[in-house]
């Protein structure tokens, strides 16, 4: 063995020792570590012959780059939907790389963790309230996600104009129909050769993000003779609307439709009784998104792909990785390779199990109420300052307002509050005008943290 290797092995533990105090290092002080930085330097070297093995590594990324890590995990990264790391999910993170699974199998291939991927998405489903009507698995993010989904979509109505697209390739007779799709929809379906141009708009009524269900079922009547595909949005970004999902379920009865739902972090409302509403009939969905690394606070990159068990067969036939007919029945002899499109996948599913089994139903319950508490909170603010306006009720657990008098200057107000790196937030636009997001969905996000950023909004405004 290269010496190199043979010291690095022998050195394990020193290793990972340090690793570790980096790690609190960076942990411990996060409320303090700065949520931007302006110097983004990267210092160019060559590849040299001669590595300097994982300690001097880790000496040089810690000297010249650990600094200019953002605290985006910490408690005032507000900007997207960015989700913070639980000390669980971090255990089980580090683990993956540790173990480094190739997670494929449920059967026969000599290892437990397709097993346990399947066993935390039994765990997911039941706090997310869900039957156990769904084949699961993980993915790199919602995006992924999303265009799992559709892929599947895209094979259900491909067999409904008596074409298999897997193996024929892509027919123009589908038709995708969604009231504020997330981008990552619409980059998913350009993916998928559907194109990202070939979305019907349901109409969506003043003020609102969601689809008018009157105009939905119009459109529906207008495409009857093709298949549909709808997206339904179950949390948007902005508003964190919902579509109604029960009303849509209902006229899927009367006009056959794959209903897929984007319910990324939204989904995360059915952990708590008092929002559980949103959601309601989503246990219909043929296919459904949830991210991990947002509202469950597990570390990019992690997300969930659900796919009705009864669409098992169509599920293979999108994500078959052999050219041979597929033998016996999928769900009995399960394998992630046939079913999503990666073939070696890491054991991603193991961060959100020791999250899952770390923090329990109310631990999850507790982050939601949080989050919503923490946005009413920074919303009442808005509300009643003399800088400020909301732009949209808050509706959940993000706030989206603009500045109540020169607006022109909104991008300058945000910029010199961003770079002061005590909070951060990004832009966005709402029914075409300007506007500014606070996203809330870090567990580590508290009432001080609330007055820290007002202070921070107030002081920037003064100078303005
Ligand atoms: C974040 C988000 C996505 C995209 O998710 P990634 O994890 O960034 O790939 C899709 N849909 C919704 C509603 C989201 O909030």
């Amino acid at each position: 063995m290269l010496e190199l290797f043979e010291n690095e092995l022998n050195n394990l533990k020193p290793i990972l020792d340090q690793v570790t105090s980096a790690s609190l290092d960076f942990l411990e002080n996060i409320a303090e570590k700065a949520t931007y930085i302006s110097d983004q330097t990267v210092t160019a070297a060559d590849l040299s012959d001669v590595g300097i093995g994982a300690p001097g590594s880790l000496e040089v990324f810690r000297k010249y780059y650990e600094k200019l890590m953002v605290a985006s995990p910490g408690p005032r990264y507000w900007g997207f939907v960015t989700g913070g790391a639980t000390p669980a999910a971090i255990a089980g993170d580090w683990l993956t790389a540790v173990y480094d699974q190739n997670t494929q199998s449920t059967q026969g291939a000599g290892d437990v963790s397709a097993i346990l991927e399947k066993e935390t998405i039994r765990l997911l489903c039941q706090l997310l309230r869900l039957p156990e009507d769904f084949n699961g698995g993980f993915v790199t993010g919602a995006t992924m996600s999303n265009f799992t989904g559709l892929a599947v979509a895209r094979q259900w109505a491909g067999e409904r104009s008596g074409r298999d697209v897997s193996r024929e390739g892509v027919s123009g007779d589908l038709v995708v129909m969604a009231g504020t799709p997330h981008s990552s929809v619409v980059k998913s379906l350009g993916m998928l050769g559907i194109g990202s141009n070939n979305v019907v708009r349901i109409q969506v009524p003043a003020g609102r993000e969601a689809m008018d269900v009157a105009d939905f079922e119009r459109k529906l009547i207008e495409h009857q003779h093709r298949p549909v595909i709808v997206n339904c949005s179950a949390g948007t970004v902005n508003t964190v609307d919902f579509d109604d999902i029960k009303a849509i379920v209902a006229l899927k009865q009367k006009y056959p439709f794959w209903l897929h739902i984007d319910a990324a972090f939204g989904g995360f409302a059915a952990c708590q009784p008092a929002q559980q509403h949103l959601l309601a009939g989503w246990e219909q969905a043929d296919s459904i998104t949830i991210d991990c690394h947002k509202w469950m606070n597990v570390p990019y990159d992690s997300a969930v792909s659900l796919l009705r068990k009864e669409h098992s067969r169509l599920q293979v036939s999108t994500f078959q990785n052999s050219n041979a007919p597929y033998l016996g029945d999928p769900s009995e002899n399960f394998s992630y390779l046939n079913f999503l499109p990666e073939n070696s996948r890491r054991f991603r599913a193991l961060p959100a199990w020791f999250s899952l089994t770390a923090y329990g139903r109310n631990g999850f319950e507790w982050i939601v109420q949080n989050s919503i508490a923490c946005a009413q909170a920074f919303g009442t603010y808005i509300q009643s300052s003399e800088h400020f306006e909301l732009q949209a009720p808050v509706r959940l657990n993000v706030v989206c307002f603009r500045l109540k008098s020169g607006r022109e200057r909104m991008p300058v107000f945000l910029d010199r509050l961003n770079r002061r790196g005590k909070v951060f937030m990004t832009p966005t636009l709402l029914s075409g005008e300007a506007a500014i997001r606070a996203a809330f969905v870090n567990y580590r996000t508290t009432e001080v943290d609330i007055l820290i950023a007002i202070r921070e909004m107030e002081e920037v405004m003064r100078i303005l």
